[in-house]
C-alpha cells in the first residue's frame, strides 16, 4: 500500500493512529483493490496521488506526513472546490468499504446464527477436471437467471445439457464463514467495479459464480408489469413470447419454483417498517415486497450471499433441478468463442464451444445447440469473439434501470440488531411514472449510498450510521448504452435528459417519504448539498441540482442482445434464435427488448423459460 493511500484513508476516516477500527481499512482496502481490474485500480491510485499532491503543494508535506488535524484542513479545503468533489468521491466508494467491513467486525459479534443447512446437491466439475474433448445435445454459456433456467428446461426434455460457468460454485455454509467484503470481492465480476463511462459514470455490479447474479440479488421478485408486456408485442413485435396468459404462465412457473411470496412483517426491520409509515403518512401505495426466501431470517447479507440458505438464488433452485434431470455444470470454464461450421448448406451452423481453463489450458465440448446465456454485459462481447456479432444492434440498447438512494437519520436506531431485510418494502405510487421506490438497507458501505463529509464529519456519520434509513429508487429508461468491444468489461452509458428528471423526482420522493416517517435530517446523497432539516431545506438543497451531480448505479443491465421481429432492429428473433447462424439461442438479460421497469429476476427467467421451450418444441 502506497504512502499516499495510507495518508488519504487516515485523512478521510480521522485516524488517530490509536489502533481504533480505522487502523486496519488501508490492509482490507488493499484486498478490495486486489480484486479490482487494473484500470479501476490505477484509477483509484491516481486520484489518492493527486490528493496528496494537492496536500504537497497546500502544506509542502504529503498527506501521510501531518497530523490528524492538518490532514483534515486539507481535505477540507478540497471539499470546499465545486470542481474536486468528483475527485474525492472516486477515492471516498471504496475506503467506505473498506470501512464498513472492519467497523462490523469491531463490534460485539450477534448471537450465534443457526448451523447453515447443506445445499441441494449440484453436479459440478471444475474445468481443470473435464476433458479436452467431449460432446453434448445442448451447451449451456452462464449459469445465472436465464442460463440455469434453460438449461433446467433443455435437461427435462431429455437433452444431454452442460452449463459452462466461468465462477465457482460458494456454498452457504461457506457464506456463514466469511465476512460481507470478502465474499464480496469474490462473487461479483471485477471486484463489484464494472463502471460504465457516461456522463455521469455509474457503477454496474454483476455476480459471476454458479448461480450468476442471483447469488448477490436482493431477492426481490416483480412479475413484469402488463405495459411492457403490451410494449415488447406493439413495438418489439414479441406478439406470442409476449402474450399476458402465456407469459404469464411462465412467471406463475418461475414463482412456483423459487418459492415467491410476500415478506412476512415479522423480519422487515426498521428499514421497512418507515418505508411503510412514511407512506401511509402520504397516502401512497406500498407493501413489503415479495421474495423468493422462505424462511428468511433477517440477516441483511443478501448482497453478498445468503448465509441461512433462505433465499432461492438458483444454485439453490433451478440448478439443483436441471442437474437432478441430467445437466451438468463446468466451473472455472471461461468459454472463449462459439464454434461455428460456416459452409454448411443452409447457411452458418452452431457445432460448439472453445473454453479456456483457469490455468490457460482449452478445452472443447461439441454440440449442435449453444444457449448464450452470460449476462448483457458479457453476451455481446462472447458473440463477437466468435464472428457472431455482425447485427449492428449487437450490444447497443442497453438499459440499466438506473438508481440512486437517499438516507434519512432518526431518533432512534434503525440498524437495531434485530432482523432486516435487505430489501424489504416497495413504494409503487410513482411506478406508472417509471419510478420504484424501495427500501434497501446493504450492510455497511456497500450501498450505493455515500456519506457526506471528510475526516470527523465522515467518522462521526459512519459511527452514527445505525440510525439512518436508507431507500433507493430505480427509473425506467429509455436504452441509452453499449456493450463494447470483444472482452467486455468496456460500457457506455448516456442518461437521457427525461430518466435525468425522472431521477430527481425520485430523489424528491425519496425524500418526502423520510420526512414523513419521522427523519429527523436527511441526506441528499448530493455532495454539493449533502443535508437537510425539513421539506423546506430538502427543495432548497435540490435547487438547481442536476441528474449528473448524483451517484448512481445501476443493478439491471438489458437489452443488449434484443429478440424482436425486425431483423433489422433485433439482433435474434421473437423466439430467441440468433440471427444469422442456426443452433445459437439468447436466453439472460440480453434478450429482454426494453427496460421491465421492475426488478427483472421473474422476467429473464420467463423469458429463457420460454425460449428453451420454443427449442424444444422446434426440435420435435
Ligand atoms: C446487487 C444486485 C442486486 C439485485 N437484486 C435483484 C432483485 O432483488 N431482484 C431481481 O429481480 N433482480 C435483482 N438483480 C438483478 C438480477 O439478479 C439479474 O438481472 C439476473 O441475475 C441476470 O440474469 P442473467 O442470466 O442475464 O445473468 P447472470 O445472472 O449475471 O448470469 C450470467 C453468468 O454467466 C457467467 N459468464 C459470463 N461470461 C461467461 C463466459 N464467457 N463463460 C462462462 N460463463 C460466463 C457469469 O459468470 C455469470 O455467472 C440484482 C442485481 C445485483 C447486481
Ligand atoms: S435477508 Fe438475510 S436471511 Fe433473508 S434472504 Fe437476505 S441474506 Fe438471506
Amino acid at each position: 500500500m502506497s504512502a499516499a493511500v495510507r495518508g488519504l484513508v487516515a485523512a478521510l476516516l480521522a485516524d488517530a493512529g490509536d489502533g481504533d477500527w480505522p487502523t486496519g481499512v488501508p490492509h482490507r482496502l488493499d484486498a478490495l483493490l486486489a480484486a479490482m481490474p487494473a484500470r479501476t485500480r490505477h484509477g483509484f491510485r491516481a486520484a489518492a496521488a493527486a490528493v496528496d499532491a494537492y496536500a504537497a503543494a497546500r502544506t509542502g508535506r504529503r498527506l501521510d506526513r501531518l497530523g490528524p488535524g492538518e490532514r483534515e484542513r486539507v481535505l477540507a479545503g478540497l471539499a470546499a472546490r465545486p470542481a474536486l468533489l468528483p475527485l474525492l468521491d472516486v477515492v471516498k466508494v471504496p475506503v467506505l468499504l473498506a470501512a464498513g467491513t472492519e467497523r462490523l467486525l469491531a463490534q460485539p459479534p450477534r448471537a450465534a446464527a443457526p448451523p447453515a443447512p447443506q445445499d441441494p446437491p449440484l453436479d459440478c466439475v471444475p474445468a481443470g477436471e473435464w476433458p479436452d474433448r467431449s460432446r453434448a445435445d445442448a451447451v449451456v454459456v452462464g449459469s445465472g437467471a436465464g442460463g440455469a433456467m434453460a438449461a433446467r428446461t433443455l435437461a427435462r426434455a431429455g437433452l444431454r445439457v452442460v452449463v459452462l460457468e466461468e465462477g465457482r460454485r460458494h456454498t452457504t455454509a461457506e457464506f456463514g464463514r466469511r465476512a460481507p467484503l470478502d465474499r464480496f470481492a469474490e462473487l461479483y465480476r471485477d471486484g463489484g467495479a464494472t463502471v460504465a463511462l457516461g456522463n455521469p459514470p455509474m457503477v454496474v455490479p454483476t455476480g459471476r459464480a454458479v448461480g450468476g447474479t442471483t447469488v448477490v440479488n436482493s431477492g426481490t421478485c416483480y412479475r413484469t408489469p402488463d405495459r411492457v408486456l403490451a410494449r415488447w408485442r406493439e413495438e418489439y413485435g414479441l406478439g406470442d413470447l409476449a402474450d399476458p396468459v402465456a407469459f404469464g404462465a411462465y412467471l406463475d412457473e418461475v414463482e412456483r419454483t423459487l418459492r415467491v411470496a410476500r415478506q412476512p412483517q415479522d423480519v422487515l426491520g426498521r428499514n421497512g417498517a418507515l418505508a411503510l409509515l412514511g407512506a401511509g403518512g402520504l397516502g401512497w401505495r406500498a407493501a413489503p415486497l415479495r421474495r423468493n426466501a422462505p424462511g428468511c431470517r433477517g440477516s441483511c447479507q443478501c448482497v453478498v450471499g445468503c448465509p441461512s440458505g433462505a433465499k432461492q438464488s438458483v444454485q439453490l433452485s433451478v440448478l439443483p433441478q436441471a442437474c437432478a434431470a441430467g445437466a451438468r455444470i463446468v466451473t472455472g470454464a471461461h468459454v472463449r468463442r462459439v464454434l461455428t461450421e460456416p459452409d454448411r448448406p443452409g447457411g452458418p451452423r452452431a457445432c460448439g464451444v472453445a473454453v479456456r481453463r483457469p490455468d490457460g489450458s482449452e478445452l472443447e465440448i461439441l454440440s449442435p445447440l449453444v444457449v448464450v446465456a452470460a449476462g448483457a454485459l458479457r453476451t455481446p462481447p462472447l458473440l463477437r469473439r466468435s464472428g457472431l456479432g455482425g447485427h449492428p444492434r449487437t450490444g447497443r440498447n442497453l438499459a440499466v434501470h438506473p438508481a440512486t438512494s437517499v438516507a434519512g437519520r432518526f431518533a432512534e436506531p434503525v440498524a437495531d440488531g434485530g432482523p432486516a431485510v435487505l430489501q424489504s418494502v416497495g413504494v409503487e405510487e410513482l411506478h406508472e411514472d417509471g419510478i420504484l421506490v424501495e427500501a434497501t438497507a446493504p450492510p455497511p458501505g456497500m450501498g450505493s449510498f455515500v456519506l457526506p463529509g471528510v475526516g470527523r464529519e465522515l467518522r462521526a456519520e459512519l459511527e452514527d450510521s445505525g440510525r439512518l434509513a436508507t431507500f433507493g429508487a430505480m427509473i425506467a429508461d429509455r436504452p441509452g448504452g453499449r456493450v463494447l468491444g470483444r472482452e467486455g468489461g468496456l460500457l457506455r452509458y448516456d442518461l437521457d435528459p427525461r430518466d435525468g428528471r425522472r431521477l430527481l423526482r425520485a430523489v424528491r420522493a425519496m425524500g418526502d417519504l423520510l420526512f414523513a416517517a419521522g427523519a429527523e435530517e436527511v441526506l441528499t446523497g448530493v455532495p454539493a448539498a449533502p443535508r437537510a432539516r425539513t421539506p423546506r431545506e430538502f427543495t432548497a438543497a435540490l435547487e438547481g441540482v442536476t441528474a449528473r451531480q448524483l451517484h448512481l448505479s445501476a443493478f439491471h443491465p438489458t437489452g443488449t442482445v434484443a429478440l424482436g421481429a425486425d431483423p433489422e432492429v433485433a439482433p435474434a428473433d421473437p423466439a430467441g434464435r440468433l440471427r444469422g447462424v442456426h443452433g445459437v439461442l439468447i436466453a439472460d438479460a440480453s434478450a429482454l427488448p426494453s427496460c421491465p421497469e421492475v426488478n427483472p429476476q421473474l422476467s429473464i427467467m420467463a423469458l429463457a423459460l420460454a425460449v428453451g421451450e420454443g427449442a424444444v418444441r422446434a426440435a420435435g
